[in-house]
């Protein structure tokens, strides 16, 4: 990290104690910002970098709410409202059990990055809860829901803040949410929520952008080489909502995903994953992915191993943070794996990014590959705000063409600021260097 940055480092890690994953992110993209501080000193006079480390708002709330057997249950609900210079704060909520302020902060500072490499009107902002909607019923899921909106429907707001699904968070998830925003406020405000039904304000393709445009980012990488996603193997990790329909579209350009998996374990069919399978488990049933084997009684089962030793040519992990370390890729790299993109956030640790750095590896991080979603989001908001409905040949050409966008600024920032190649150093600059012009102009606030 270049030496300039290293007290504003310092001053995170003292004012955020504990908060590790808060860390990890900041620090990634500070060691990509010394050519930025030498070439543009007046970021620092600004002090923009010290002011984008620190949220404008965070809000930590009571969650209590009845379960089906009459029991008081509690959980807490967050809401980090990172940086508004570009937008309102958009991005998802999460409901998982590891959900604590260090995970939304971490979620929130790369949601800064990528909503301004989206090249959309959005801030940065994340939330969510450490509910846990594993083995609940629908009406507990519900309650539960309409208890979180209940104190976050005063924080939220088409042109304050947007927030979408994560983890754990789906349509149904949105639905609930967005049913008790109306009932409270008396208010039919399509744009306040991402990721609504298409029968009351939802965008064509907003369920399919992230794993979509993930793959769209692979495409584009492919491209730079002459190559194509046809016969090439890829293994992705997660089976939710990202996972998914990374796994759709790579089959539909040519690939074969060969494994996916969930928090217990992967699944390996060397005839190629069965995504209607996936899907009924995961959409309909809200199973575990060891039952695909009931179905396709020809592949493997593997519990609480990593996936990451499964041959591939293409890793793409889209379960969650840090869940790809260095003995990890070293196996993708012994095994002849040549890109690696984040779908998920953060998903690679530290360790593992040097090592691809190392081997040769095309590394995208999340902020770049996986910004088809929040992108989407935007769309979505743009159809709400014209009261519009795009078809979904329309709504993919905009992703198509936003994913290319990110990739291409990826490459022509590092490329001006000597890191030719570097997705990492190219998606941290551009990402910054618009926030950091608009909070400039916008004075000290
Ligand atoms: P889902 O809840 O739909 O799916 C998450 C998947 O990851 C599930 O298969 C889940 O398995 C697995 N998973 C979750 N936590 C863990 C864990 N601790 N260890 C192992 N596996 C785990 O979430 P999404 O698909 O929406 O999100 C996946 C990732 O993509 C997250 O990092 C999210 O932040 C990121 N992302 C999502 C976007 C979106 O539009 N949804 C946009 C941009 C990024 P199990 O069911 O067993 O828990």
């Amino acid at each position: 990290m270049d030496e300039k940055l290293v007290d504003v480092y310092d001053e995170v890690l003292r004012r955020n104690p504990g908060e590790t994953e808060f860390h990890q992110a900041v620090h990634e993209v500070l060691d990509s910002l010394g050519p930025v501080v030498a070439k543009h000193p007046h970021y620092a006079d600004a002090a923009v970098i010290r002011r984008l480390c620190e949220p404008e708002r965070q809000i930590i709330f009571r969650v209590p709410w009845v379960d089906d057997a009459g029991r008081i249950q509690l959980n807490r609900g967050f809401r980090v409202e990172f940086n508004s210079a570009l937008g309102p704060y958009k991005g998802g909520l999460r409901f998982h059990p590891s959900v604590n302020l260090g995970i939304v902060k971490f979620l929130g500072y790369e949601q800064i990055f990528k909503n301004s490499l989206s090249g959309m009107p959005i801030g940065g902002g994340k939330g969510g809860s450490d509910f846990d909607p594993k083995g609940r019923s629908e009406g507990e899921v519900m309650r539960f829901c309409q208890a979180f909106m209940t104190e976050l429907y005063r924080h939220i707001g088409e042109y304050t803040d947007v927030p979408a699904g994560d983890i754990g968070v789906g349509g149904r998830e949105i639905g609930y949410l967005f049913g008790q925003y109306k009932r409270i406020t008396n208010r039919y405000e399509s744009g306040v929520l991402t990721g609504k039904g298409l029968a009351w304000g939802g965008s064509r393709v907003r369920t399919e952008a992230t794993g979509y445009g993930t793959v769209f980012f692979v495409q584009e990488i492919l491209k730079t080489r002459g190559e194509s996603l046809d016969g090439k193997r890829v293994v992705v990790s997660g089976s939710g909502n990202v996972a998914t329909y990374a796994i759709a579209k790579v089959q539909e350009l040519g690939g074969t995903v060969v494994a996916c998996s969930d928090s217990g374990g992967y699944v390996v069919d060397e005839r190629g994953i069965d995504l209607a399978t996936v899907q009924e488990i995961k959409e309909e049933r809200r199973a575990r992915i060891s039952t695909y084997l009931e179905h396709h009684p020809h592949a493997q089962y593997v519990e609480n191993h990593s996936l990451w030793q499964v041959p591939c040519d293409i890793a793409l992990p889209c379960a969650t943070q840090n869940e790809l370390n260095g003995t990890d890729a070293a196996a993708l790299i012994a095994h002849g794996c040549s890109v690696v993109a984040e779908g998920a956030n953060m998903p690679c640790t530290p360790e593992a990014v040097r090592a691809f750095a190392e081997a040769g590896v095309t590394f995208a991080p999340g902020k770049a590959a996986n910004a088809g979603g929040v992108a989407t989001s935007a769309l979505e908001m743009q159809q709400n705000a014209s009261r519009d409905s795009w078809t979904f040949e329309h709504t993919e050409e905009r992703l198509a063409g936003i994913m290319r966008g990110i990739h291409d600024r990826c490459l022509s920032t590092a490329d001006e600021y000597g890191s030719p190649g570097n997705y990492v150093a190219g998606a941290n600059i551009a990402g910054f260097t618009q926030v950091a012009d608009a909070m400039v102009a916008l004075g000290v606030i």
